[in-house]
């Protein structure tokens, strides 16, 4: 960090060596705390501008550091030793006597918004987004951010943004009060100036005699918002995410206090989170783990890089539309194919939908939605598929279709990569429909495409390093997160989503009262509850796949206790959600009720397992297919199941992912209640291998 001076105004240009963006660390603390005395101490210098020399502002905290710190077991009075040095520099900051300005050139994100908010005064760029995400990671913001936020503009608006984590663009940021001006890059630094050398406060407001919190303090309607917050708060988490409740602990008891005070109370709060273990856990895996996939962590490392250009696509129905519209926002040239020139048109109508509801919010213009579509050529000829250098095929589900058009996209680019977006079929299967079958892969994208982070791509038995390493090139390209997995029956999103639905289904068979599985599957963590999601996913379907992978294994097949119950609702005509009637019936104002012939066809028992019971059977179904998929290789790298987990089916991100939840337990409790479990229940139950020999060993899974 630099401080350059032009007349009586400093600037100090965070600009940190060998990184592509700023973040606090003990480093940046230290030099950004020496060009602050600097300034404080020069007469001659009336204000400050702080701004940086990257392309975003400052993006946070350094997580590896922080993950570092709350993993070595070290106790809170060590941890309080070590934390608040952001926070006593921020607040040096604010009361150094002269004005200081933030010009914020790009985005800037937890410490880096925090540094925003003890600035007297804030101008962004158009482009740069702000806001304070740590509860997404299982942390608060520990640079004063649950403290000035309030103060700054009430505690309604405040909590918002504390509690989901969102960020906000430069004009949401305006309309709420977080910033001050919005200018463009090129003025962005004059437009600071002129701010200092007008009439600048030096003092924030909450420094000022009299002040008072926007909308009232915790006297008046602060301690209502609170009070309902922390219900909703409470209903719609069930407990399991400490940070959310440390956040409204922070802003009830901060308020009531002094500024100085009330930032030793946030920190005595994030020191109770360090020490937490969900923290730790998603940190690791939403954080450290996600970032290195996003690196290339599984790219063989032998491959140049390549540069991706041109994207074939077959199939213009709900996934091969989403690619299409995915891969040309990212930039690629896109040629769509399908069998009628009709049936491509969905893609350019897919591109309409997803930019109508933008342009009507004043986020897009048609111009961009124009530009979108004039990157996607539509065809029914092979022949403009030359240039691609990967082509999907994103045909119906069967296996004959799929190698027809495999072989016809191969004659026209005999050089591409091809992949196949099949959800169940077996890659090595599909493969010997093309003859160079090192060439050909698994993409399997989630539905929604332009909302669904994680896309699993999996190697066929002849796959090759190449091929492997254009897919994740194509997956970077994309703005995706891959997960690497071996060729197996369901790959390895599938297979573990479906224990969980699954298991929800065969309690039902058990006489477990509906209601009662519905709210266990939302308390164990779960986004969805496991009825609701099954109408979701399609009851028939689910019943066909059922009925196919029996068909497929023969004498190897082992029933479910979920496939009987299907069957008779199939049969009762019950074939879920886009049928408006499954497990739910399901009302044209978008309203759904439990069917009432449920009690009737499977009658709740006299005696209900306990809540636990049920949260816990829904985990360690999960948790114990995940496991079978490290055993048996399908997963490449075991370090990967956790973060694919929760970005492929939101596996209850507060336990950091199926793994990691075994570890934090303890590998010889989980095989305790699993073998209590298979004893009672059943064999899906029974310990994988790997289970009994951490137990027995007292190793860790991570
Ligand atoms: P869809 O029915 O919406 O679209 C399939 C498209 O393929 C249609 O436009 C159809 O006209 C076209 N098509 C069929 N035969 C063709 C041929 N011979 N030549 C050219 N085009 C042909 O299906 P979808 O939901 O988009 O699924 C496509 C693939 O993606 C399937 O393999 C499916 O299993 C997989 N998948 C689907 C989802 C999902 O949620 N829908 C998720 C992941 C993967």
């Amino acid at each position: 960090m630099k401080l350059q001076t032009k007349g009586d105004i400093a600037t100090l240009l965070m600009d940190m060596p060998g990184r592509n963006a700023n973040i606090w660390n003990r480093q940046t603390l230290d030099s950004f705390s020496t060009c602050l005395e600097q300034f404080a101490e020069d007469d001659s210098l009336k204000g400050l501008i702080i701004t940086s020399a990257k392309a975003s502002f400052l993006a946070g905290g350094d997580l590896e550091q922080i993950e570092n710190i709350a993993s070595g077991q070290q106790n809170a009075a060590e941890l309080h030793a070590k934390s608040g040095a952001l926070s006593e520099l921020l607040r040096r900051l604010e009361t150094c006597g002269k004005p200081v300005v933030a010009a914020i050139n790009g985005t800037a994100l937890g410490g880096g918004f925090e540094l925003c908010l003890a600035c007297h005064h804030r101008i962004i760029v158009p482009s740069a987004k702000v806001g304070l995400p740590e509860s997404q990671l299982g942390l608060i913001p520990a640079g004063g951010g649950t403290q000035r936020l309030p103060r700054l503009i009430g505690v309604q608006d405040a909590l918002g943004l504390l509690m989901k984590g969102n960020s906000l663009g430069a004009k949401q940021a305006l309309k709420l009060g977080v910033v001050d001006a919005i200018v463009e890059s090129d003025g962005l630094l004059g437009a600071a100036a002129d701010w200092l050398s007008g009439e600048p406060q030096a003092k924030q407001p909450w420094d000022r005699r009299g002040f008072e919190v926007p909308g009232g303090d915790m006297t008046g309607s602060a301690r209502n918002t609170i009070m309902v917050a922390t219900a909703m708060f409470q209903a719609q988490t069930f407990g399991n995410y400490p940070a959310g409740k440390a956040i409204l602990s922070c802003v009830a008891e901060g308020l009531r206090l002094p500024i100085d005070a009330a930032l030793l109370v946030e920190k005595r709060y994030f020191v109770s989170l360090l020490l937490d273990p969900v923290a730790r856990a998603m940190v690791r895996s939403l954080y450290l783990d996600l970032e290195a996939a996003k690196k290339g962590a599984r790219r063989p490392s032998g491959v140049a890089p390549n540069s991706i250009t041109d994207l074939g696509i077959i199939g213009a129905g709900l996934m091969g539309s989403g690619i299409a519209l995915v891969a040309a926002r990212s930039g690629l040239n896109v040629v769509v194919i399908d069998r009628s020139l009709e049936d491509t048109a969905k893609a350019h109508a897919y591109v309409d939908r997803f930019f109508g509801k933008r342009i009507a919010k004043g986020r897009a213009t048609q111009a961009d939605a124009d530009a979108v579509k004039a990157r996607i050529v539509l065809s029914t000829d092979y022949a403009d598929l030359s240039e691609s250098q990967i082509i999907i095929e994103a045909v119906f589900e069967n296996r004959e279709v799929k190698a027809q058009v495999s072989a016809a996209a191969e004659s026209a680019a005999p050089g591409a990569v091809i992949a196949s977006n099949t959800s169940t079929l077996p890659i090595t299967g599909l493969a010997k429909a093309v003859s160079k079958q090192q060439n050909f892969i698994g993409l399997h994208f989630f539905s929604p495409v332009e909302r669904m982070a994680l896309i699993e791509v999996i190697r066929g038995e002849k796959t090759s390093d190449e091929t492997l390493a254009m897919a994740l090139d194509l997956v970077a390209k994309l703005g995706k997160v891959p997960v690497v997995v071996n060729d197996a029956r369901g790959f390895f999103t599938s297979r573990v989503f479906g224990t969980y639905i699954t298991e929800g289904i065969g309690m039902l068979g058990e006489g477990v009262a509906p209601a009662l599985i519905e709210q266990a599957g939302l308390m164990s963590g779960m986004p969805m509850a496991p009825l609701g999601l099954a109408d979701e996913v399609g009851l028939s379907l689910m019943h066909q796949v059922g009925e196919q992978t029996k068909a497929d294994l023969g004498d190897d097949y082992k029933a479910n206790a979920a496939a009987p119950v299907l069957a008779a609702l199939v049969q009762e005509g019950r074939h879920g959600k886009a049928k408006s009637s499954g497990f739910y019936d399901y009302s044209e104002n978008g309203g759904k009720r439990l069917w009432a012939k449920l009690a009737e066809l499977y009658p709740s028992s006299a005696q209900q397992p306990s809540v636990d019971s049920l949260k816990k059977r829904f985990l360690y179904a999960q948790a114990l297919e995940a496991l079978r998929c490290v055993e048996e290789g399908v997963m490449v790298e075991a370090a990967d199941v956790d973060y694919a987990a929760i970005m492929g089916w939101g596996f209850a991100p507060f336990t950091g992912g199926p793994l990691t939840m075994i570890d934090q337990l303890g590998a010889a409790k989980v095989l305790q209640e699993c073998e209590h479990f298979a004893n009672t229940l059943g064999e899906r139950f029974e310990p994988p291998a790997l289970l009994r020999e951490l137990a027995k060993s007292g190793g860790k899974l991570r």
